[in-house]
């Protein structure tokens, strides 16, 4: 049973939920369900799924927002569920990089292909990478990060991060030589508004540059008076 695929279910009407739940896991798919916005983009990035199933409308955090935020940090498989007629939601979803999208309501056997496709296009894509050793690397100056696995090194050697400490340096080195505010950085990493308490920002800088600045000596994240931090070459 290993090999059973993650379905996330995002999507905060009950009934609607459970539907997709029962059709899912009947089809030999593991699933789980969030009705809450935020504490669903919270779990795509901590949890480890195969493919959302992403409502638009949902309380906190709508589907839009939170598949651009996913896009940032993860290349997971992505179908949104959009509302009747909302022809503006699908473009914006495949604006923000869904895979594919919906219309509800729809039929069993149609987004059961969709999904099918979905996880082979990546699985595809990934096996791809795998073969030609072209995974996905990000790279500054003598640091390389391992996406698939939130690991970093820094001249071959591994710096010991936590989930959290690993996604702000991704997020850094993504956007390498753009000077990040810390309301960015919060937005994006932790998913959330910390109200008047952008010091954990702050916190987490701090314990990178020990482990990266100090460590092996050498400046990789500078930060911006007034503005944010920035990582450069
Ligand atoms: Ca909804």
């Amino acid at each position: 049973m290993a090999d059973k695929k993650r379905i996330f279910i995002v999507e905060d009407e009950r009934r609607i939920a459970r539907f997709l739940q029962i059709e899912l896991e009947h089809e030999g798919f593991e699933t789980a369900t969030e009705s809450n916005g935020k504490r669903a983009f919270e779990r795509i990035i901590q949890e480890n799924y195969d493919l959302v199933l992403l409502d638009v409308m949902l309380p906190e955090m709508n589907g839009i927002t939170i598949c651009q935020k996913v896009r940032e940090l993860s290349d997971i498989p992505i179908i949104m569920l959009t509302a009747k007629d909302d022809i503006e939601d699908k473009v914006n979803g495949l604006d923000v990089g869904a895979d594919d999208y919906m219309t509800k309501p729809f039929a069993v056997p149609e987004l059961l292909a969709r999904i099918r496709v979905a996880l082979r296009k990546h699985s595809d894509r990934n096996d791809y990478e795998e073969e030609n050793e072209i995974s996905t690397r990000y790279v500054v100056k003598d640091l390389v990060l391992f996406p698939e696995r939130f690991e970093a090194q820094v001249k071959g050697e591994l710096v010991e991060l936590t989930k959290k400490e690993y996604l702000l340096l991704e997020y850094l080195v993504k956007n390498k030589r753009n000077v990040l505010s810390r309301d960015q950085i919060l937005q994006t990493v932790w998913g959330y508004d910390y109200i008047g308490d952008t010091n954990v920002v702050d916190v987490y800088i701090r314990y990178l540059r020990s482990k990266i600045d100090d460590r092996f000596g050498d400046k990789y994240i500078h930060t911006v008076r007034g503005v944010g931090y920035v990582i450069k070459e």
